[in-house]
């Protein structure tokens, strides 16, 4: 066995074991192994012992590496998407975790439209209304759910979070909590489940699985550290 395989498999068993304390089934959570920075190699390694989702934030790099892996593995795009990056990005991904304005979510549209796509999208909150720069206010997308939801090529399958940086995961329930009760309002006020929570990173993902994640976006606990950009 790998380090990868290895650290593959310590998150697997803490994810049905988040998830059986939650009283969900491990099969609700998908794990999207952020590969950023981190070399083709190491995708394929992990894809290799099993891993079919992963997740790049940054466009450029993830437009250079998804050509050199097996045509099967599954790209989520989960960083702050430029408008100029939308139409490169939107064919190689086959849900975006990032959109976090209506102006970005028109253009991405309007793009979906002309390359023939239905692409599923995420939309990001800023629920803690700090750390974080990107993503709506809570406030915001209750304006905006209505136009957001009418885009005729968007699929938005629910809300992404990142929570602020802490040592201790239990600082990040809050925001997890707050992300699910915003998913349910806007839900009962739309009649659109929006089904999917993004939540939890390596340091917080167990936290997220019991607050409702059904992502769940983790890279260091499974790659390693990042070498500092
Ligand atoms: C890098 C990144 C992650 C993974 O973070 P880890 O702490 O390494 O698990 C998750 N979500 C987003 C949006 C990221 O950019």
């Amino acid at each position: 066995m790998t380090k990868i395989s290895r650290q593959l498999e310590a998150v697997r068993e803490r994810i049905a074991a988040a998830a059986g304390r939650a009283g969900r089934k491990p099969e609700e959570i998908t794990l999207v192994a952020v590969s950023k920075t981190h070399p083709p190699e190491a995708v394929r390694e992990a894809f290799e012992a099993g891993q079919a989702v992963f997740g790049e934030s940054r466009a450029q790099e993830f437009q250079a590496k998804a050509p050199l892996l097996p045509a099967a593995v599954r790209w989520h795009f989960i960083g702050h998407l430029q408008k100029n990056k939308i139409r490169k990005v939107l064919p190689l991904c086959e849900c975006a975790h990032g959109l976090d304005s209506v102006e970005l979510a028109r253009d991405m549209d309007r793009i979906a439209a002309e390359l023939g796509l239905f692409p599923r999208v995420l939309l990001e909150v800023n629920v803690s209304g700090e750390g974080t720069k990107f993503g709506f206010t809570p406030e915001k997308l209750r304006e905006e759910i209505g136009p957001l939801l009418a885009l005729p090529r968007l699929h938005i399958e629910g809300l992404m979070t990142i929570a602020p940086y802490a040592e201790d995961p239990q600082a990040s329930r809050p925001h997890f909590h707050a992300l699910r009760r915003l998913r349910d309002e806007l839900a009962a006020a739309t009649g659109v489940p929006l089904p999917a929570l993004s939540m939890g990173m390596s340091g917080d993902y167990e936290v997220a699985i019991e607050e409702g994640a059904t992502l769940v976006r983790v890279g260091t606990a499974i790659f390693g550290e990042r070498e500092k950009p």
